[in-house]
């Protein structure tokens, strides 16, 4: 695949597209031209809730490619319009400003969109959303001391942006559909320490509580959140963040296959050899779970486009390896590693400190993922520890896993180095708040 005259369209210009055309510029002779919607080059998301909303960090410092990266000179960046219809039988795709680009590889790395409330008073000013840079800016112009805020959905980026929120000394409310906070994603006892130190911050919650209605101020912005369970919140800011949708319908709309993503085998290939699927998009082939698997994270999307700049040079590569997330909330860290609900049974390994670590064992007692909360010092290594038991298809035994002083490292076959972190390892330039 690789020589001078390959063409690599890249459909998507975030983490997974970015990394990717980076990759090949550096790597390969192809021909790459990225396509991007938004009117930004490739940066990072995961400071969108953090940083950008804290004020400490600017657009140059979320960009994936440095200032003196070869990307900048060797990429055809289209931004600011969409790839609207794929050719097939052609090989090409026409973008929304009526243009056309021919390829002999197609990358679809068009990640997730937000899914949206549709109760009355939603497109109110001051109901924000936050996928996007501008959509960041937008918010944190809106956070100022004192201010009211409703935070609609008690995940992640909800709960980073209570976090932020509160630094920034907003009065902040979390009003969240489950009885728990992260109740699809994290064990019972993680959420509840996790709202324990939100609520010990100031943070007030809403469980089982859901917005039925953004009440107007008259003159167009939001004043009030109607809750199912009778209560009006007065609030300045409203923003939702209500979970994720792929975005499969380029790959939907010309008979690829489809399911909750984009789907493709372990070397990310969809059913046309001549189209990959990568990062949040792509429901993948995963060889140690022997199933197919969508994940929503930074290193998955990294992970992705290496395996594809390596197929695109001819080098055997397929999608492997331990999915991983962080979310940091206060200085606290959550980490998730492998897929823990595929678990049937939980170790807990709780330390003096307050951290903790829960093991996810399938009912062969095989471990199958893990999820941590703590600070990143007191939780990062035994984390990147179980990542390898997982990679090692590993059986180990409970005691260990639950004695806080067990040594992980001793269930380990082999004498295998310890991974440096995952995040920091591929970003260590971005992303200062990851392990
Ligand atoms: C606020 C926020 C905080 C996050 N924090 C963390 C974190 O702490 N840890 C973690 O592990 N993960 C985090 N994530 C998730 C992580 O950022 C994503 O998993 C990652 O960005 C996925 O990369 P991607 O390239 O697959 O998709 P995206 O980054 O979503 O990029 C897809 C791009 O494709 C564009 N696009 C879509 N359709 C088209 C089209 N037809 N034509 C042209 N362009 C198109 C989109 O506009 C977008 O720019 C966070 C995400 C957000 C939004």
């Amino acid at each position: 695949m690789s020589g001078k005259h390959t063409r690599v369209v890249i459909v998507g210009g975030g983490q997974a597209g970015g990394r990717l055309a980076q990759l090949l510029a550096r790597d390969t002779d192809a021909a790459v031209t990225l396509v991007s919607e938004e009117p930004h080059p490739p940066y990072e998301r995961p400071p969108l809730s953090k940083g950008v909303l804290l004020g400490t960090r600017g657009f140059e410092s979320c960009l994936i490619w440095t200032e003196d990266d070869p990307a900048w000179r060797a990429v055809d960046l289209r931004l600011g319009v969409a790839a609207e219809r794929i050719d097939r039988a052609a090989r090409r795709i026409r973008l929304a400003d009526g243009s056309e680009l021919a390829y002999d590889h197609l990358v679809l790395a068009t990640g997730s969109r937000l899914r949206t409330l549709t109760v009355p008073g939603s497109g109110l000013a001051n109901v924000h959303l936050l996928r996007s840079y501008d959509q960041a800016l937008a918010l944190a112009g809106n956070f100022a001391s004192g201010k009211r805020l409703v935070v609609v959905g008690g995940g992640f980026i909800g709960l980073e942006i209570a976090a932020s929120a509160r630094h920034r000394g907003l009065k902040t409310t979390v009003v969240e559909a489950s009885d728990r906070l992260l109740a699809r994603v994290v064990p019972e006892r993680i959420a509840r320490l996790l709202a324990q130190r939100h609520e010990a911050e100031g943070v007030a919650l809403r469980m089982s509580a859901m917005v039925e209605r953004f009440i107007s101020n008259g003159r167009g912005a939001v004043k009030a959140a109607e809750l199912s369970t009778g209560e009006t919140l007065p609030c300045d800011v409203a923003v939702v963040g209500v979970g994720v949708a792929a975005n499969t319908e380029l790959a939907a709309a010309v008979g690829l296959d489809v399911d909750v993503g984009i789907r493709v085998d372990s070397a990310l290939r969809t059913s046309d050899p001549a189209i990959s699927a990568i990062g949040d998009v792509a429901t993948f082939f995963h060889p140690l779970y022997d199933r197919h698997v969508r994940v929503e994270a930074w290193q998955n999307a990294e992970d992705h486009a290496r395996v594809v700049a390596a197929r695109l040079r001819h080098e055997a590569a397929v999608a492997d390896s331990v999915p991983y997330f962080w979310s940091d909330q206060y200085d606290l860290s959550l980490q998730i590693v492998g897929l823990p609900h595929l678990g049937s049974s939980v170790v807990e390994r709780c330390r003096d400190d307050g951290a903790a670590i829960h093991f996810h064992l399938d009912p062969a007692g095989r471990i199958v993922g893990a999820t941590g909360l703590g600070t990143a010092g007191s939780i990062g290594r035994d984390i990147r520890l179980t990542q390898v038991l997982i990679a090692q298809r590993a059986h180990p035994g409970r005691a260990v896993l639950q004695d806080p002083d067990g040594r992980l490292k001793s269930l380990l076959a082999g004498d295998l180095p310890v991974p440096p972190p995952p995040s920091a390892a591929a970003s260590s330039r971005s992303l200062p708040g990851a392990i």
